[in-house]
Protein backbone atom coordinates (compact mmCIF):
# COMPACT_ATOMS: atom_id res chain seq x y z
CA UNK A 1 0.00 0.00 0.00
CA UNK A 2 1.87 3.12 -1.10
CA UNK A 3 0.48 6.68 -1.32
CA UNK A 4 1.12 8.98 -4.39
CA UNK A 5 3.42 12.06 -3.33
CA UNK A 6 2.38 14.42 -5.60
CA UNK A 7 4.67 17.63 -7.02
CA UNK A 8 3.96 20.19 -9.76
CA UNK A 9 5.70 23.59 -11.19
CA UNK A 10 4.38 27.14 -10.84
CA UNK A 11 2.11 27.27 -13.31
CA UNK A 12 1.18 23.65 -13.01
CA UNK A 13 2.03 22.30 -16.47
CA UNK A 14 4.31 20.25 -15.19
CA UNK A 15 3.50 17.70 -12.65
CA UNK A 16 5.17 14.57 -11.20
CA UNK A 17 4.39 11.95 -8.88
CA UNK A 18 6.73 9.12 -6.81
CA UNK A 19 5.99 6.43 -4.47
CA UNK A 20 7.53 6.77 -0.97
CA UNK A 21 9.99 5.51 0.17
CA UNK A 22 12.47 8.18 -0.83
CA UNK A 23 16.06 7.69 -0.78
CA UNK A 24 16.82 10.82 1.11
CA UNK A 25 16.40 14.66 1.42
CA UNK A 26 19.44 17.23 1.78
CA UNK A 27 19.73 20.84 1.04
CA UNK A 28 22.73 20.95 -1.78
CA UNK A 29 24.50 24.64 -1.38
CA UNK A 30 26.57 24.15 -4.84
CA UNK A 31 27.51 26.91 -6.53
CA UNK A 32 25.26 25.72 -9.80
CA UNK A 33 22.03 24.42 -7.89
CA UNK A 34 22.50 28.00 -6.61
CA UNK A 35 22.64 29.64 -9.98
CA UNK A 36 20.48 27.24 -11.35
CA UNK A 37 17.37 28.28 -9.01
CA UNK A 38 18.16 31.54 -7.88
CA UNK A 39 18.18 30.36 -4.37
CA UNK A 40 20.49 30.32 -1.30
CA UNK A 41 20.60 26.57 -1.79
CA UNK A 42 18.26 24.26 -2.61
CA UNK A 43 16.70 21.15 -1.22
CA UNK A 44 15.94 17.82 -3.31
CA UNK A 45 14.82 14.69 -2.95
CA UNK A 46 16.59 11.12 -3.89
CA UNK A 47 14.39 8.94 -5.26
CA UNK A 48 14.53 5.71 -7.26
CA UNK A 49 13.61 6.38 -10.93
CA UNK A 50 11.10 3.34 -11.54
CA UNK A 51 9.06 4.49 -8.64
CA UNK A 52 9.05 8.04 -10.34
CA UNK A 53 6.36 9.41 -13.44
CA UNK A 54 5.46 12.67 -15.07
CA UNK A 55 2.04 12.82 -14.94
CA UNK A 56 2.02 16.06 -17.18
CA UNK A 57 5.09 16.51 -18.89
CA UNK A 58 4.28 19.19 -21.94
CA UNK A 59 6.48 21.54 -21.16
CA UNK A 60 8.90 19.81 -19.62
CA UNK A 61 12.00 20.43 -20.62
CA UNK A 62 16.09 18.76 -19.73
CA UNK A 63 19.15 20.74 -20.23
CA UNK A 64 23.00 19.90 -19.99
CA UNK A 65 23.99 21.44 -16.63
CA UNK A 66 27.27 20.02 -16.50
CA UNK A 67 28.85 17.03 -18.48
CA UNK A 68 26.56 13.49 -17.95
CA UNK A 69 23.70 15.67 -15.76
CA UNK A 70 20.27 17.38 -16.98
CA UNK A 71 18.55 19.55 -15.21
CA UNK A 72 14.72 19.37 -15.77
CA UNK A 73 12.18 21.91 -15.65
CA UNK A 74 9.11 23.72 -16.61
CA UNK A 75 9.57 25.51 -20.11
CA UNK A 76 5.99 27.21 -19.60
CA UNK A 77 7.19 29.06 -15.97
CA UNK A 78 10.46 27.99 -15.78
CA UNK A 79 9.98 25.94 -12.38
CA UNK A 80 13.46 24.02 -11.99
CA UNK A 81 11.53 20.59 -10.70
CA UNK A 82 14.45 18.02 -11.29
CA UNK A 83 17.94 16.35 -11.67
CA UNK A 84 19.69 12.90 -13.11
CA UNK A 85 23.05 12.48 -13.51
CA UNK A 86 25.25 9.64 -14.46
CA UNK A 87 26.66 9.76 -11.03
CA UNK A 88 23.54 8.52 -9.61
CA UNK A 89 22.50 5.71 -12.14
CA UNK A 90 18.61 4.73 -11.45
CA UNK A 91 17.62 7.56 -9.26
CA UNK A 92 16.00 11.18 -10.03
CA UNK A 93 16.51 14.39 -7.83
CA UNK A 94 13.34 16.59 -7.34
CA UNK A 95 13.13 19.94 -5.90
CA UNK A 96 11.20 19.58 -2.63
CA UNK A 97 9.74 23.25 -2.69
CA UNK A 98 7.34 21.64 -5.56
CA UNK A 99 6.10 19.05 -3.67
CA UNK A 100 3.51 19.98 -0.90
CA UNK A 101 3.04 16.45 0.27
CA UNK A 102 4.90 15.48 3.80
CA UNK A 103 7.61 12.94 2.87
CA UNK A 104 8.66 10.35 4.99
CA UNK A 105 11.77 11.93 5.71
CA UNK A 106 13.12 15.61 6.84
CA UNK A 107 16.44 17.05 4.99
CA UNK A 108 19.26 14.69 7.36
CA UNK A 109 22.00 16.97 5.77
CA UNK A 110 23.76 20.03 3.86
CA UNK A 111 26.74 18.72 0.76
CA UNK A 112 28.42 21.27 -0.59
CA UNK A 113 28.54 22.80 2.47
CA UNK A 114 31.83 24.49 1.26
CA UNK A 115 30.30 26.94 -0.91
CA UNK A 116 27.28 28.19 1.22
CA UNK A 117 26.85 31.87 0.83
CA UNK A 118 27.77 34.27 3.75
CA UNK A 119 24.21 35.41 3.84
CA UNK A 120 22.46 33.29 4.88
CA UNK A 121 22.46 32.04 8.80
CA UNK A 122 21.29 28.72 9.53
CA UNK A 123 20.34 27.69 12.73
CA UNK A 124 20.18 23.85 12.36
CA UNK A 125 22.09 20.94 14.07
CA UNK A 126 22.46 18.72 11.05
CA UNK A 127 25.53 17.61 9.45
CA UNK A 128 26.84 19.70 7.33
CA UNK A 129 29.32 18.10 4.44
CA UNK A 130 31.43 19.57 1.69
CA UNK A 131 31.92 18.55 -1.91
CA UNK A 132 30.61 15.51 -2.48
CA UNK A 133 32.20 12.18 -3.01
CA UNK A 134 28.94 9.69 -4.19
ZN1 LIG B 1 5.07 25.46 -15.16
ZN1 LIG C 1 23.81 21.28 -5.95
Amino acid sequence: MSTAILGQCLCGATRFAFDLPTKWVAHCHCTMCRRAQGAAFVTWVGVEAVQFRWLADADLRWYDSSPGAQRGFCAHCGSPLAFRSERWPGEIHLTRASIDDELDRAPEMHVCHDTHVPWVILGDDLPRQGALTA
